[in-house]
């Protein structure tokens, strides 16, 4: 447990967490629900403000 204000409730953040895990989520190949590339499509550019795509260990726009 973190030493600060949680953000969530712990009841709330493991349920969350559960749904994050479900394997009906899978729609990759290799059948794995870990989260990778988190900020894709999701963080923008600090240039040109489009949104970034995962290209190996880096994101681009
Ligand atoms: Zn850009």
């Amino acid at each position: 447990m973190g030493q600060w204000m949680p953000f969530v409730e712990p009841d709330v953040w493991w349920t969350v967490q559960e749904s994050l895990n479900a394997p009906a989520r899978i729609t990759n190949r290799t059948g794995s629900t870990a989260r990778k590339h988190i900020g894709s499509g999701l963080f923008l550019c600090g240039i040109c403000e489009k949104p970034v795509k995962a290209h190996s260990q880096r994101y681009r726009c």
